[in-house]
Formats: C-alpha cells, structure tokens, sequence
C-alpha cells in the first residue's frame, strides 16, 4: 500500500464522520508550526519562516489544543525547523496520545542529536525529509554545502533504526526534472517509504524570481506525471494531471489549516492574510467561497498539494472511475 492502512482508514472514518454531520468543508491536515526559527536560510522559504526567536515559539500544550480543536487526523509538525523545538518528544508524544498521524518536516541536520535515539520509531510517526536536488542543487537551494550529504546520510540511518522514511521535494523554475528523476531513484534505493513532489509558491516575502508560472508549472508536471509512474510519489495521480493542467479543480484552502506562533494563519497554508487567536474566528471569518474559487491574483500560478488534494477526493464521488484509479493507486502502490 501506497500509504499505511492505519492512516487510510482513519482519514476515510474521519471523511464519513464529517459527512454524516453534513459538513462541507473540514481540515484533513494540521500544518503546525510551532517555531519560526530555523537553521538553514532555503533561497525559497518565506521569510518569517526563518527568522523568528525561540522565545517567541508556541506552548506544547497550545499545540495541542489546536490538534484537537481542528479535529483533523493529520498533524504536520514544520516550522521553522521543528527538530530545534526543544519540546518536541513531548510534542509528537501528545500528538500519538490523541491517534493522530505525524508528518516530522525537516531538513534533516539534527536528527542524529534531537530524534534519534530520542523519540522512537512509531507507526504514527514519518519523518519527511526536504529535498530539492541533488548534492550540487540542494546545497545551493540551503545556501549552505554538506547538507545534501547529511540529510542522506540521517535518511540511511533512520531506515536501519525503523523510522517511517518520507522526502519531499519543491520544484523551482531551475529545477531539472531528469536531476528529481535521479533523486526519486536515490531515495527509492535507500528505501524511502515515498516522496511528495510540489511546485514552489511565490511567497510574497521572497524576492528571488525563482517560481514557476502557470504554464512553466503544467510543463515540468508533464514529466512528473511520467516519473510518478515508476517511483512511489505520494501525490495522487489526478492532483499530478491538476498540476499538468490536464483537469481543473477548485482550490480546498479549508482542508490545510495552519497553527503559527502568530495564532491561525489564513486563509491557506500560503497566504497569511490574517492571523487570528482562535480557531473559531479564523474559520468563521474566513471567504471560503472566495478563495475556494482561485479568483484572488495570489491564487493565480498556485497549484499546491495542500489545496488542491483535498479537492481531489471531494471530486471522486462524481467521478466512479476516479475512485476506481484512486483505489488502485493506494493498494497497488
Ligand atoms: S489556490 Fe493556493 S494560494 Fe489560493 S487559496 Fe488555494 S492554496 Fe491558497
């Protein structure tokens, strides 16, 4: 199976539960940023991702209010570098307490120090480690040599200890797709569980002209497409023909919702319009329908996973031989 059946079937009940209260739109996905300090500098990451104090970081146990506040059954711990978050054992203890599954987002740099050895190996727990390239690109992207060699080195080594292994890699208009096809057979041959392949956002903070535009974007997915069909890439393969610009989807902001230092970030994952104290003012104040439909310019060259997967399955239903490749894709992958 493409992804475990314990998070499978805990994302459908949580699908099903939700439908049968009637509700259209609920998070799937916690994005949970505990920090906004970081050890690396990436030439794509937003500013403020990097450049806060640890003293500002949140409380463990904010953190978990916003678990169960959202009630989504996926937590995605980032940052900030989340391996620097000095409570993070306590964290994703918490977080396994409440049967939620982790996604560990990091650069990999510190995982001998902070997690190995540290927190165990849990069938809830993937460690998703960030990687853009190959040796000579990745270190470019971090503006800083060696990393390439470490995060390799620490994915070999989280495998023989039993973690659950993930990468993922952020396409940029530089980006050789032939180089992620390389790096999609180094990470298999290390015995990576699978590999999330999205196209950069132009954050507003980042001057660099490094983004891809629309058209850029549905060119290198095209060839995405192909190497999805030899490598385990956990997007679906309708969200990959999205991105090629061979189907259109309305965007699923709602699905993906982010818990900052500087309260909820909405309306997306992306865009920090607003940032509230409670989950409640952000849901209830947020135009779901305005961002829903991609007419914002900001929304114009956006093809993330974190909005549009969500529509993915929203669509299934009205699609049976979608939900026939989806099946397929999951049990056979
Ligand atoms: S299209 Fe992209 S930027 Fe716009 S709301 Fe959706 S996820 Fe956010």
């Amino acid at each position: 199976m493409r992804f475990p059946l314990h998070v499978t079937t805990s994302t459908i009940r949580h699908q099903i539960r939700n439908g049968l209260k009637g509700n259209r739109r609920y998070p799937f996905v916690l994005m949970l940023e505990p920090l906004y300090t970081c050890n690396l500098a990436c030439i794509g990451c937003a500013l403020e991702r990097h450049t806060g104090k640890l003293s500002d970081r949140l409380p463990v146990e904010d953190c978990l209010e916003a678990a169960d506040i959202s009630g989504a059954p996926i937590v995605s711990i980032c940052g900030g570098e989340p391996t620097i978050y000095p409570e993070l054992a306590d964290l994703v203890d918490g977080l396994i307490d409440r049967k939620r599954h982790i996604y560990l987002c990091t650069n990999a740099l510190l995982l001998d120090e902070k997690v190995y050895g540290v927190i165990p190996p849990n069938k809830r727990l993937m460690i998703n480690v960030h990687l853009d390239g190959m040796r000579e690109t990745h270190d470019f992207v971090c503006a800083r040599n060696g990393v390439f060699d470490k995060a390799v080195a620490m994915i070999k080594r989280g495998v023989a200890l039993g973690h659950h292994m993930m990468a993922n890699t952020t396409i940029y208009r530089e980006t050789n797709i032939d180089e992620v096809e390389e790096l999609c057979r180094l990470l298999t041959g290390l015995g990576v569980e699978g590999m999330l392949v999205s196209p950069g956002y132009h954050y507003e903070s980042v001057e660099r002209d490094i983004f891809l535009t629309r058209d850029e974007i549905q060119k290198k997915f095209r060839r995405v497409l192909e190497i999805s069909r030899k490598y385990r890439l956990t997007s679906t393969p309708m969200f990959l023909e999205f991105a090629a610009g061979m189907r259109e989807y309305n965007c699923s902001p709602w699905s993906t919702v982010t818990f900052t230092p500087r309260g909820w970030k909405g309306p997306c994952y992306l865009i920090g319009k607003t940032y509230t104290e409670t989950f409640e003012d952000f849901w209830n104040g947020t135009d779901w329908d305005y961002w829903e439909s991609r007419q914002d310019a900001l929304c114009r060259n956006c093809a993330m996973h974190s909005g549009f997967e969500a529509s993915v399955v929203r669509e299934l239903p009205k699609h049976p031989g979608d939900m026939f490749r989806m099946a397929a894709w999951n049990l056979l992958g």
